[in-house]
């Protein structure tokens, strides 16, 4: 077994820049009354505060956003296009600023950061050159006799809920194609990393977008919130990221006024490699689809499924690999894997490590001797994972590899879809009629052929089975934000 390696501490002259911009968002001194703390996860200091709003405020702003709605939804596509770029040239000019706040406030390595910036400004430029497109269609009736046309027509004020592990791009996904088809937004970021959020807020009235369309709401009482604002008959929409169980409560209250929900939700990622896969190229693949974020990604590999004749070779090279990742704050030189988001998370990570070891697991490397240093868990690998472990049954959120060997391709696929998610799934062969033949068969909406890292802004991303429904990014983003409203228009013959 391999010995982790030790926290590293924080670069000072980076860290000292990321404080700086929680005082350039105003967001360093703590507000007269209800303030949420919000905590750097290396240490656990306090290094902001976001007012605690309550229902009667939320319905406020709430308020404010359904008003200039209205406007809004009466300019022209182009105009929302040009301040959207506008917005998106923001964004990228303080990418900087953007990435030391986020590790700030959500523990992710400065590089994993500067990742997140680079994607989560991609929607917005996505969206500003979709806004222009997809506005309706004409098509002529097959009988005949009438011209049917569609408007993509603004669904209205959408409530828009995310989650902390992607502070910038889980809310710039959900903000840019609401706004570019004529909607106005209240958006309540995770309470674990408010900060973002806002200070993407304010870059986006900055660069034109009217100061009340985009109403940011932090509250700790996100029960309430959502109770208040989804009965609200103002509300048309409701977008959310997060766990399946809180997206389940948000669909329950959406019934009742039969709003149109898009829920992005959790996963179980399964990662088969097979015999006939590049073992460097998989390997690559693995310690992407794994650790990006530190493992604190709903498309996460979350089961490593390995053929027979391959698995003693990717076990060696993925453990080499996760075992030479250097562990400590975001801001450190050379870290590799940051600070879990917090303490609990750091317990259900042990906690699925003792099960699946007290069910027979092989420990490889062991992230649990940074428990205590704040909120820290090494890469962790297990292999020869039993299938009842819950490491396995469970979305782990973390920097846990746990390895299960399989004989045949039906059995690899069997195995991958007994789940109750369907978010993303990886396929690693040089087969291409394998590839594709897997990749049909895998319950899941995402599928990254020799690839770690699926996700792009013109793809539609989301869950089948109870990790989701709808899509975010490309065109099919869009639509989650517009009615399609129907015209037919009666042709009389003229010979
Ligand atoms: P979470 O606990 O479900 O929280 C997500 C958001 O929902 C937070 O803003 C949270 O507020 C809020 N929330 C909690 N209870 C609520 C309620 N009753 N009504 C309204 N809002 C409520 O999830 P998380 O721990 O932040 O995020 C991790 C989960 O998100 C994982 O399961 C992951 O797979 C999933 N995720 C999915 C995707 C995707 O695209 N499919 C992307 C990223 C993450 P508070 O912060 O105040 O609790």
């Amino acid at each position: 077994m391999s010995t982790p390696n030790t926290v590293l501490a924080p670069d000072p002259a980076n860290r000292a820049a990321a404080v700086k911009v929680v005082a350039r968002i105003g967001a360093d001194q703590a507000p007269v009354s209800n303030a949420i703390e919000v905590h750097d996860p290396h240490d656990d200091t306090v290094i902001g505060y976001v007012p605690d709003l309550d229902t009667d405020q939320a319905l406020d702003a709430l308020t404010r956003a359904h008003s200039a709605g209205r406007a809004w939804a009466a300019t022209t596509p182009r105009n929302r296009a040009d301040i959207l770029r506008r917005w998106y040239d923001l964004l990228v000019d303080n990418a900087d600023e953007i990435a030391l706040l986020i590790t700030l406030e959500m523990g992710k390595t400065l590089s994993d950061a500067r990742a997140e910036v680079t994607y989560g400004a991609d929607f917005v430029r996505w969206y500003a050159e979709e806004a222009t497109h997809h506005t309706g269609t004409l098509r002529d009736a097959p009988t005949g006799g009438a011209r049917l046309l569609t408007r993509h027509a603004p669904i209205g004020l959408a409530v828009l809920i995310t989650p902390w592990n992607f502070p910038l791009a889980m809310a710039t996904r959900k903000i840019a194609p609401a706004l570019a088809a004529g909607c106005s937004v209240v958006v309540k970021p995770a309470t674990l990393t408010p900060l973002t959020t806002l200070f993407a807020a304010q870059l986006a009235v900055e660069a034109g977008v009217p100061q009340d369309l985009i109403q940011t709401v932090t509250t700790s009482d996100a029960g309430s919130f959502s109770n208040a604002v989804l009965a609200d008959p103002r509300v048309r929409k409701v977008s959310f990221t997060g766990s399946t169980g809180v997206g389940k409560v948000l669909l329950r209250l959406a019934a009742d006024n039969v709003l149109k929900s898009s829920m992005e939700l959790g996963g179980n990622a399964p990662f088969v490699v097979f015999d006939d896969a590049d073992l460097e190229r998989a390997i690559e693949g693995a310690v992407l689809a794994k650790m990006r974020n530190g493992g604190q990604s709903c498309i996460a590999a979350n089961r490593f499924l390995v053929q027979d004749g391959i698995a003693d070779a990717f076990v060696e090279g993925l453990t080499e690999r996760l075992a030479a990742l250097n562990t400590g704050s975001g801001f450190a030189t050379d870290v590799g894997l940051g600070p879990m988001v917090d303490h609990k998370a750091v317990r259900r990570l042990q906690g699925l490590v003792d099960d699946a070891v007290s069910r027979g697991a092989k420990l490889l490397t062991d992230g649990s001797s940074y428990a205590g240093a704040g909120s820290y868990f090494g890469a962790t690998v297990l292999d020869q994972v039993p299938v009842d472990a819950h490491v396995v049954t469970t979305e782990i959120f973390g920097p846990i590899a746990a390895v299960q060997r399989f004989a045949t391709q039906q059995e690899a696929i069997t195995r991958a879809n007994d789940t109750e998610f369907g978010l993303a799934g990886y396929v690693f062969t040089e087969n291409l009629d394998r590839a594709f033949d897997v990749a049909d068969n895998l319950e899941t909406g995402i599928v990254g052929i020799n690839q770690g890292v699926p996700s792009n802004a013109a793809a539609p991303f989301g869950g089948l089975k109870e990790s989701g429904l709808g899509r975010e990014g490309s065109a099919e983003g869009l639509e989650e934000y517009q009615e399609i409203r129907f015209y037919n228009l009666a042709l009389r013959g003229t010979h």
